[in-house]
């Protein structure tokens, strides 16, 4: 019982410093908390070695979710059940604990975690840590529109319930015979605000479950009255892809009698209808509908608004910020991280390093740079800030365009307009699975370092990464490289049909044979076998006897 620990911290409240069980408990090891069982959370754990650190992951859900293939849960596709993983199994290999309860608050003064179960009954208690990492992912992001109590959401598997429950709802009452035909058109409209790849992905489904499942057992007349609408406030749907991609899925889409509106703004939602503004006309408009969902971007949880708050560094934007090295502004003496949908890393201000750089890079002291310094100080700023990497690739182009006299150097004032432009031009990471999943994998390496050079106080050799910093303590992190990351492709399924964006200009789309790459490759990311065989049974199964239509 929570009475044997003793209590303290800034809530007096009970302290775990022993988890259940006292006698596995080694001081000189330092304690490592995840919180989160998303994206971010489990690659970290899945890079970590054991006996490294005593690590306790905690989380409401005790599961992992599989979120790229949410939407095919909305419509029986695939079973809910399929895309979890449960978090206990993910971390037997590590011999960590999990605690199911969610974290209200951190004190990073007393490096400890205020905790509430999951069930309220539960006193709230702390636990302490040596090392922190956030990745709690985020919500859905409202913009203080009215009426969201109406919509539903895409983020959690219940999210996926509730979505389809209610379209099997809407089709039996649409189907009864007292229901008046005004009220069955709008039952089966369903509207998706945002057209990003989820908001996409789920009309596609539900497109597909229309077309395969629903002509089968419904009668036909309901099967006219279907519609299904996005309503986009950009000139295109997908338009984080590249332009070819979402021309495509805005074809595909048109063919198909999906209602595709760009350029509005949603306005308000009421009980039964939605009213959005087209941007350029100005016109207001209603549309009737039986199921809206919501998925116009990310903003913080309650958690992470709490954080930003509370530390002077943070500026409460949409997310946490960190420096390249993922960890947490404000926060000084490395013990901090924030991954994922969480966190966004603060772009390097070169203009502000300015003088520093030009300085440094200009060997000859000659007070103007060749393009042998330029090439040199290019490489270092790439090596330092890896986001700045495909601004300074072409180093001879770049020296050619900002040397405006033409002198064969470049002068401060030159070297400045180049960095502005670069500053401008650095965009944030997206929130995707993949940058969660490559910044967990980067900090679990670098965890494993850590705990190694501390143990042994054998310190990596400062490498070209490291960066002068105030504090005098050697700090083993800031001679490790920074994140870098590495951008494998967007895909999105359109129905019938998968797009996918592999940067650089190179895009791809097709039939049925993208359906299975898109398939494939997601196969290949799931996280187990057993995983995998769920995933391909309810595959075989919908192929045999089609979507399961029962609530
Ligand atoms: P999450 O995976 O959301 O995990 C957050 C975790 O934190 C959860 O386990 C949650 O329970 C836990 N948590 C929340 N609050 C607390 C708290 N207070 N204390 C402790 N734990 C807490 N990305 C792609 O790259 N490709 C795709 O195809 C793709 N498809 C998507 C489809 C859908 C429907 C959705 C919703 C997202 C999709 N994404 C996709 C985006 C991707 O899922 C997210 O970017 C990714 O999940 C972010 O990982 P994360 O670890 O930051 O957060
Ligand atoms: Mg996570
Ligand atoms: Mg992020
Ligand atoms: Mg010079
Ligand atoms: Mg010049």
């Amino acid at each position: 019982s929570p009475s044997i620990l003793k209590r303290g911290g800034p809530k007096n409240l009970p302290i775990a410093t022993h988890l259940i069980d006292e006698r596995d408990f080694d001081i000189n090891k330092p304690r490592l908390v995840i919180l989160g069982s998303g994206w971010g959370a489990i690659s970290v754990i899945k890079g970590l070695e054991k006996d490294k650190y005593h690590i306790t992951v905690i989380s409401p859900q005790n599961y992992f979710l599989f979120t790229p293939l949410l939407p095919s849960a909305t419509v029986g596709t695939l079973e809910t059940r399929s895309l979890l993983e449960p978090v206990r199994s993910l971390i037997k290999g590590i011999s960590a604990h999990f605690l199911e309860a969610k974290a209200t608050d951190i004190c990073f003064n007393d490096k400890l975690i205020e905790l509430s179960p999951v069930d309220e009954s539960s006193e709230p208690f702390y636990v302490p840590y040596d090392k922190l990492v956030i990745a709690v992912g985020s919500l859905s992001n409202t913009f203080g529109i009215e009426g969201m109590e109406y919509c539903h959401f895409l983020k959690t598997i219940n999210d996926a319930r509730k979505i389809r429950k209610k379209i099997m709802d809407n089709f039996e009452k649409a189907s009864l015979p007292t229901t008046p035909p005004k009220e069955r058109k709008s039952l089966l409209s369903f509207v998706v605000c945002g057209g990003g790849p989820t908001g996409v992905e789920f009309a596609a489904e539900l497109y597909d479950f229309l077309t395969e499942d629903v002509v089968r057992y419904f009668p036909s007349i309901l099967r006219n009255e279907v519609q299904v609408s996005i309503i986009q406030g950009q000139d295109h749907i997908l338009n984080t892809y590249d332009a070819k991609i979402s021309d495509f899925a805005e074809k595909k889409f048109r063919r198909d009698n999906i209602n595709v509106v760009t350029n509005a703004r949603v306005q308000k939602i009421e009980p039964n209808h939605i009213i959005y503004k087209m941007k350029k006309s100005e016109d207001v408009k209603e549309l009737d509908y039986g199921l809206v969902l919501w998925s116009t971007g990310i903003d913080m949880n309650p958690l992470t608004k709490t954080i930003s708050e509370k530390l002077e560094d943070q500026k409460n934007t949409r997310a946490l910020i960190t420096d390249n090295r993922l960890r947490l502004k404000g926060v000084s003496d490395s013990s901090v991280y924030a991954i994922g949908d969480c966190s966004t890393i603060e772009n390097p201000k070169l203009v502000q390093q300015l003088m520093q750089f030009f300085i440094d890079a200009d060997k000859d002291k000659n007070g103007r740079l060749s393009y042998n310094e330029f090439q040199a100080l290019a490489k270092k700023i790439g090596r330092r800030y890896p986001i700045t990497k495909s601004y300074l690739k072409k180093a001879d182009t770049l020296f050619a365009r900002y040397d405006q006299d033409k002198s064969g150097t470049l002068e401060l004032e030159e070297l400045r307009t180049m960095f502005e432009d670069i500053d401008k031009k650095l965009t944030s990471l997206p929130a995707t699975a993949q940058v969660a999943y490559q910044q967990g994998k980067y900090l679990g390496k670098k965890l494993n370092q850590i705990a190694t050079a501390q143990k042994t106080k054998i310190f990596p050799p400062p490498s070209d990464y490291s960066v002068n910093t105030d504090n005098p303590e050697s700090d083993v992190d800031d001679l490790l490289p920074p994140f870098s990351y590495a951008h494998f492709g967007s895909l999105a399924y359109i129905g019938n049909a998968a797009v996918a964006d592999f940067g650089t200009g190179w895009t791809w789309m097709g039939g049925l044979p993208a359906v299975y790459l898109w398939r494939s490759v997601y196969f290949s990311e799931q996280v187990s076998f057993r995983t995998r065989a769920l995933l391909a049974l309810d595959w075989s199964k919908r192929c045999l006897f089609g979507r399961d239509i029962s609530k």
